[in-house]
């Protein structure tokens, strides 16, 4: 995260799963990326019951946990506060898929959460932060669209393994930048065509997938 630039001053945190095993691996929020070693990360069982570490896990912890529980494909999740991402999360806009760059990550726009009430944000926040994620992936398949913005606030990202959550991460931001120039240069620009879009989803996958895309 911090080699890529999605960290500044530390922000953000990742974890990936075992699923056999029903335990979450995360990064506690006292150590800095840059001093982190595996024997500093925190395991937690799926109710967020620390069962080895040091550390506190981070505080996203739960946010972690319903995603996975939602989205059971996924293996990795990475937050970050990386700021092209955490631009449109603030603006409460999803990032529309404006063309190939973006395409080749995301099958479609990227959603932003809607606003949490005050009663979420001061009851059970990281769970409701989660809640509010799944919410707006009704209708969206989490694979095809492996990102999420949660508004006010910052990204969520996620993949078939820790590795691939950060480097969607690092797409997710990276199309953002994109998106917001593309957006100055021309405000009523509309989404790419559907056609533009499968092409680069699907060139990225193979051929196989286009029966789902067919659909
Ligand atoms: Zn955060």
């Amino acid at each position: 995260m911090p080699k890529l630039g999605l960290a500044p001053l530390d922000w953000g945190n990742v974890s990936g799963i075992d699923r056999t095993r029903g335990l979450m691996v995360i990064k506690p929020g006292e150590i800095a990326f840059e001093e982190l070693s595996p024997e500093d990360m925190t395991v937690v069982d799926m109710a967020g019951i620390v069962v080895e570490g040091y550390y506190k896990p981070s505080a996203d912890m739960l946010t972690h946990l319903r995603l996975y529980q939602a989205f059971e494909e996924i293996e990795g999740i990475a937050h970050t506060h990386a700021a092209w991402g955490t631009a449109f999360a603030q603006a409460g806009h999803w990032i529309p898929a404006y063309g190939a760059t973006h395409a080749d990550f995301f099958h479609g726009a990227v959603p932003c959460t809607r606003e949490l009430s005050d009663g979420e944000v001061f009851g059970e926040y990281e769970q409701e932060t989660g809640n509010a994620i799944v919410e707006a992936f009704c209708g969206i398949d989490p694979l095809a669209v492996p990102a999420a913005l949660v508004y006010r606030h910052g990204a969520y990202a996620w993949g078939v393994s820790p590795a691939d959550a950060v480097k969607n991460a690092y797409a997710l931001e990276e199309v953002a930048k994109i998106a917001a120039y593309t957006r100055m240069l021309s405000p009523e620009l509309p989404q790419a065509s559907q056609a533009l879009l499968d092409k680069h989803y699907l060139m990225k996958r193979g051929a196989n997938n286009m029966e789902n895309i067919e659909e």
